[in-house]
């Protein structure tokens, strides 16, 4: 007997009789003698809806509110698939975050699990009982409802399959596994068998938004058996999350190729180019709770600079706001932003004992006429911007050029 945990996504639960499909493959391992903990997302297409609702009433919504509205979505989904479960005759009760008590800190939108509490799991799995909990949303100390951020299902997941000790957690969706790619934009993507906790990480950091990055960090560092399945087929292993590379096995130099439509880019031009500009930059964007991602200064000339950096496009227009305003603080010359941009990057832990992989990838898109705008590296990554409108050929190109289609 083991202890599984298993998490649908939206599509997975997108309507009653795929709920209904859900409980039956539930009823699968519960039928084997296994105990389950299900783990729901929101019917497809839910929280959209919601945060539009939200926007329509304050468009900028005030993020208390908005997550106790946001979390309604898995709410209607736990009570969906416990009643599909007893009505097939598997006993099940639901919960919402708060209800099991998934504690989380106050930083509403996008909240970390801080503990999870496993008393009344426990008591109904003894029961001989499925447990059916809302994914996405938790509690802070004070009781209000938080949200773990989009597609914060997956880390909810993870984490009860960590705070359990179950055997092992199963990300189900509507594809069959981790692909080399996004197999809705490259169709001749390869299905993974494994996947290191490394790589995933950085194609889930990099936009695969197949898994969360939180739910692989915690997947990691709690060293749950991760997989990732289809909801929509009954064979097939999906892909394993590994904690180490396989040592007998020749890596392949890049695992995957991994895109993010979602950035935008902004360039401060003719900063006097003197200490602390790249501080006071920086500085003012944290200060307004913006992430930044790649950034790049240029070689100073005539004592001036250009300064660019990457944000995610829903920042765009905070951030170029900031930076007109610090502009003449700073005596630079214009400031200039592009938020029809992309970034395309190769991950792979091979890369590491490969030289040239780099000169590798940037032929490839040259002999596209492809523009590089920036790039980044690791030691187990390449990223590079790129006008957006090159995403798919850039995606397709590297794929092929890396032999990820063979
Ligand atoms: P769910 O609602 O089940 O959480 P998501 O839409 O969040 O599903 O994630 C699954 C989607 O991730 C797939 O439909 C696919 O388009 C996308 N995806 C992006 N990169 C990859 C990849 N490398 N392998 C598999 N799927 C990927
Ligand atoms: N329903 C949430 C979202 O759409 C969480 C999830 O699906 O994982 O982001
Ligand atoms: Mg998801």
């Amino acid at each position: 007997m083991a202890l599984i945990v298993q998490k649908y996504g939206g599509t997975s639960v997108g309507n009653p009789e795929r709920i209904k499909n859900v409980a039956k493959r539930v009823a699968k391992f519960t039928a084997q003698g296994h105990q389950v903990v299900v783990v729901v997302s929101a019917m497809s297409g839910e929280t959209n809806k919601l945060i539009a609702l939200a926007k329509e009433v304050q468009p900028n919504p005030d993020p208390r509110e908005l997550d106790q509205i946001c979390s309604t979505g898995e709410q209607v989904t736990i009570g969906l698939l416990s009643m599909a479960l007893k009505n097939i005759g598997i006993p099940a009760r639901s919960y919402t975050g708060g209800q099991v008590k998934v504690l989380t800190d106050s930083t509403f939108t996008k909240a970390r699990i801080l503990s999870i509490d496993e008393t009344n799991m426990r008591r109904d799995l003894d029961a001989g009982m499925v447990v059916v909990v809302a994914g996405f949303q938790g509690v802070d100390a004070d009781g209000n409802i938080t949200t773990l951020g989009r597609g914060g299902s997956d880390t909810s997941g993870v984490a009860l399959a960590a705070a359990l000790k179950a055997d092992e957690c199963q990300i189900y969706t509507d594809v069959d596994g981790v692909y080399t790619t996004d197999p809705r934009v490259v169709p001749e993507a390869k299905k993974l068998d494994t996947i290191t906790f490394e790589e995933m990480l950085e194609m889930a950091s990099l936009g695969s938004k197949v898994l969360q990055i939180r739910s692989v960090e915690f997947a990691g560092k709690y060293k749950v058996k991760l997989r990732v399945l289809s909801s929509f087929q009954d064979e097939g292993e999906g892909t394993l999350i590994t904690v180490e590379e396989d040592k007998n096995m020749e890596q392949p130099i890049i695992s995957g190729i991994a895109f993010n439509r979602d950035e935008a880019k902004l360039t401060m031009l003719g900063v006097p180019d003197t200490p602390g500009i790249a501080y006071q930059i920086l500085g003012s964007i944290a200060e307004a709770n913006i992430d930044v991602d790649m950034i790049i200064q240029n070689v100073g000339h005539d004592g001036t600079t250009d300064f660019s950096f990457t944000v995610n496009r829903g920042d765009f227009a905070k951030a170029q706001a900031i930076l007109e305003t610090i502009k003449v603080q700073l005596g630079a010359r214009e400031v200039t932003g592009d938020n029809k941009i992309c970034k395309v990057s190769a991950v792979g832990v091979g890369m590491r004992s490969h030289p040239g992989v780099a000169s590798k990838m940037f032929k490839a898109l040259a002999d596209e006429s492809i523009n590089i705008q920036m790039i980044s590296t690791s030691e187990i990554k390449i990223s590079v911007v790129l006008d957006e409108k090159y995403l798919e050929l850039a995606v397709r190109v590297l794929h092929r050029t890396f032999g990820l289609d063979q």
